[in-house]
């Protein structure tokens, strides 16, 4: 087995505003005296792990912006001292654009934050006010503006595929929007009917695209990004030139990574595991939960299929000490025919169309 020296840390931030009607991350309302308790929790564990060298930070959520500024730096700075992160590492915070938004940028730059993460989802108005975003597009523009400002050169927005009314149309407005702000990362979801969410409870009424329209969205979706200087490096995730996630890229390349807090999950040392969804069990010190062995090649294959490079002959090799297995090359080459992926000397890899179908098509491989 394989792994690299430098890990991916993780820091869930489970509080939310309000919440969304299709969300099924773990989060709850936003509660100071809880904050306080939960911060003060993550901050002792921090101090209390293994000593380990990181490259990347992600702080995760939830919604880490709504959370008091100087809370978010102390995790923040903990964090470095802890895992040695340095200035090359990727800091990136999730945030959403709020009234406390201008006060949280520039304490977040103070602390090396040099990437941020905004939710746009769309940039249409009736598609903003179904998936219940009370923030304006002017107002994701504004806080654009204010992480450029503060110094920030690395800006992603999620935008969301398939949601109620949304036509190619409205969806190639909601990509102008993000290219007339010049930004650098777009990671486009399609959105999933989750259980226990408002939305799986609605889906009979809401006015959703059907499947081979949503097919018809991601592919418009991989087409417009392309064209607008975004490469398509996994199924959701376009970025221009280097500026691919390096914190997602360890989960998509089954490297190391350490989760604190609620419902993070981490992956060290071949084993998996992860903290319950519950913030108050883990502020009275919950230990974390064993999820079993991870790396399989399997697992590899899984997460690397995701990536439009693929699986690549080379990188199973030195990980595994052995070449991609015959019959996986067989039974992919039984799939070229359908356009669905693509198998040559360097290893094998989905098309777009077999991103659409990898659930089925990583099945059948393995
Ligand atoms: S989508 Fe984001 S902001 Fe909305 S509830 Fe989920 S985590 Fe919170």
């Amino acid at each position: 087995m394989f792994y690299i020296n430098n890990i991916g840390v993780y820091i869930h931030v489970p509080f939310c505003n309000e919440k969304c009607p299709y969300c099924d991350f773990y989060s709850v309302s936003y509660d100071n005296d809880l904050e306080e308790k939960y911060i003060n929790s993550i901050i002792r564990e921090i101090k209390k792990s293994e000593n380990f060298k990181a490259d990347s930070l992600y702080i995760g959520g939830g919604t880490p912006s709504c959370i008091d500024p100087k809370r978010l730096a102390s995790v923040i700075t903990t964090a470095k001292n802890k895992f040695d992160i340095d200035n090359f590492a990727e800091i990136t915070v999730e945030c959403n654009p709020s009234n406390d938004f201008k006060k949280m940028i520039p304490v977040l730059a103070s602390v090396g934050v040099n990437r941020i993460s905004l939710g746009l989802q769309s940039a249409v108005f009736q598609e903003r006010k179904a998936l219940g975003r009370k923030a304006k597009p002017e107002d994701v523009q504004k806080a654009v503006e204010l992480v450029r400002d503060e110094g920030i050169e690395n800006i992603s927005l999620d935008l969301m595929l398939g949601v109620p009314k949304q036509t190619e149309q409205s969806l190639k407005s909601s990509i102008d929007f993000c290219k007339s702000l010049d930004i650098e990362h777009i990671s486009a979801y399609i959105l999933k009917m989750e259980e226990n969410t408002p939305f799986y409870k609605m889906k009979n009424i809401l006015d959703l695209p059907n499947e081979d329209e949503v097919a018809s969205l991601y592919i418009c979706a991989c087409n417009e990004l392309e064209k607008s200087g975004f490469n398509q490096y996994e199924i959701s995730n376009f970025s221009k030139n280097g500026k691919e996630s390096k914190h997602n890229l360890k989960y998509w390349n089954c490297d190391e990574y350490l989760g604190f807090g609620a419902s993070a999950h981490s992956f060290i040392d071949g084993k998996r595991f992860f903290y319950d969804r519950d913030l108050k069990s883990y502020i009275n010190g919950s230990k974390s939960v064993l999820d079993g062995e991870g790396g399989s090649f399997e697992e590899y294959l899984m997460m690397r299929l995701r990536l439009t490079r693929g699986l690549r002959e080379e990188a199973v090799k030195s990980r595994f000490g052995y070449g991609i297995p015959f019959d996986i090359k067989e039974k992919a080459k039984s799939m070229e025919q359908y356009g669905v992926i693509v198998c040559d000397d360097e290893g094998i890899r989905l098309t777009q169309k077999g991103f659409l179908l990898s659930n089925s098509i990583i099945s059948k491989l393995i």
